[in-house]
């Protein structure tokens, strides 16, 4: 029987990030996953907290840590432990040659490809916003037949942004020949600047459309690859600043982010252990003795000292609804839901308030370890991390990528 510290389920960035921080502290991991998780949809920008109650923009992200409320996973984990996990997200991208800017004293807001702005707070150096703010004319770049991205949208909705109004808009459009009669997603642009000779004839296309010294918005499409060959390349032969909006699915930068986190595990002694579904888990006396998967051929078991649960919310498959009930699957922790499915959402949809459904989720402790509706330790050596925990709306406040950061590094920590 091979026995690990810590086997982490889930391959999100909750996952990835617990898997990195339990290699830092010298443990031996296994990491099981279904699938990619959000990240190749949701993209690879790290939004710590965008908004507060009620849909005010928080001044910064610190300012938003320090407004959030009791049950939120912040509050458990704490500043200090929010402010590692950042430092140490930023120096693996470091270490790996794919630098993130930004830190938790400033909102950055980034383009959107329908022309609004979001605020973030870690981004690839491709969503640097510094030459767009200076440009007085700034050109909106899209392929032919890209789905989900209209140039003319942008230009159109960033006239209505007091500080982009004064701007001057130009649109121009590239034929990339991808679409062989289908639509084209920004993946395929995306391989396509990958190979020299894809880059090459990108270059001479662009070179037609667009003059030296441009301040460019195009979509995410610089490189599949986690550096920076593909925005360089392309600046340095057109004399252009490019700048990407945020994702549109399939997101690259989250790819690209998850390339990067995958090879830096690797590289560290993880064991990856890919479309492995965790279907059981074995618990004696209070603890976790392993997990089991199922697949085609047979169930494998995995034992291990510590578990780390990072399996996702109802997307991820960490979180399972039902009429009245939300069930967690693998060790059946409780999740407290109205019985009254009605409740469960806000039927209005432009609402400034967070979805109830979003809220759900288990509840821990500041160790992340889970508990019962009375603050009883249920698991003692299981932690729960990302999408999964209770008491936060990603979407509403622009937490997503920031809590699962946070909460994996701090599930790690505490193993
Ligand atoms: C459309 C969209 C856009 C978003 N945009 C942003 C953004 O711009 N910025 C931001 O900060 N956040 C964003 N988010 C939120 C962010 O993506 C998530 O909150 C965060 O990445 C969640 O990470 P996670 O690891 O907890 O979960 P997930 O990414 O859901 O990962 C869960 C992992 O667990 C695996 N898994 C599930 N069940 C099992 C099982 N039984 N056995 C083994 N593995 C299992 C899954 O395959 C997956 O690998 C977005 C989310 C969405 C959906």
């Amino acid at each position: 029987m091979r026995e690990y510290d810590i086997v982490v389920i889930g391959g999100g960035l909750a996952g990835l990030m617990a898997a990195a921080a339990a290699t830092k502290r010298g443990k031996k991991v296994t990491l099981l996953s279904l699938g990619s998780g959000t990240l190749t949809i949701g993209g690879g920008i790290v939004d710590v907290m965008g908004y507060l109650e009620g849909g005010i923009p928080a001044a910064t992200p610190s300012a938003g840590l320090l407004q959030v409320g009791e049950g939120h996973p912040y509050k458990k984990i704490g500043r200090p432990a929010i402010e590692e996990s950042i430092r140490f997200f930023k120096e693996i991208c470091e270490q790996e040659g794919y630098s993130y800017i930004g830190n938790l004293d400033k909102t950055q807001w980034i383009p959107t490809a329908a022309g609004t702005l979001k605020p973030t707070c870690l981004v690839p150096k491709t969503m640097d916003t510094t030459e767009l703010k200076k440009a007085d004319k700034v050109t909106v770049l899209g392929f032919d037949a890209l789905k989900d991205f209209y140039p003319s949208l942008i230009a159109k909705n960033f006239k209505k942004i007091p500080a982009f109004a004064q701007k001057e808009y130009e649109v121009v459009m590239v034929d990339p020949k991808l679409s062989e009669g289908r639509d084209v997603t920004a993946l395929d642009v995306a391989r396509w600047l990958d190979t020299e000779e894809g880059l090459a004839s990108c270059i001479e296309k662009m070179r037609n459309v667009i003059d030296s010294g441009s301040v460019v918005i195009i979509p995410p499409v610089l490189g599949t690859r986690p550096d920076y060959a593909v925005k360089e390349k392309l600046e340095k032969a057109l004399g252009c600043h490019f700048i990407e909006t945020a994702s549109v699915p399939p997101s690259i930068t989250g790819l690209r982010l998850r390339t990067m986190l995958v090879r830096y595990l690797k590289k560290n002694g993880v064991r990856i252990v890919e479309q492995a579904i965790v279907a059981k888990s074995i618990v004696e006396d209070g603890k976790c003795v392993a997990v089991i998967t199922e697949g085609v051929d047979r169930e494998r078991t995995y034992y291990a000292k510590s578990f780390i649960l990072a399996n996702g919310g109802f997307y991820g498959g960490g979180l399972l609804a039902e009429p009245g009930k939300v069930i967690e699957p693998i060790f059946n922790l409780p999740v407290e839901a109205p019985t009254d499915h009605e409740l469960w959402a806000n039927y209005s949809l432009f609402s400034s308030e967070a979805q109830p459904f979003a809220k759900l989720g288990l509840d821990v402790d500041e160790k992340m370890r889970p508990l019962d509706a009375n603050g009883k330790v249920l698991l003692n050596n299981v932690y729960v991390a990302g999408r999964n925990l209770r008491g936060y709306d990603f979407s509403f406040e622009k937490s997503g990528n920031g809590v699962a950061i946070a909460s994996g590094y701090q599930a790690a920590m505490s193993v």
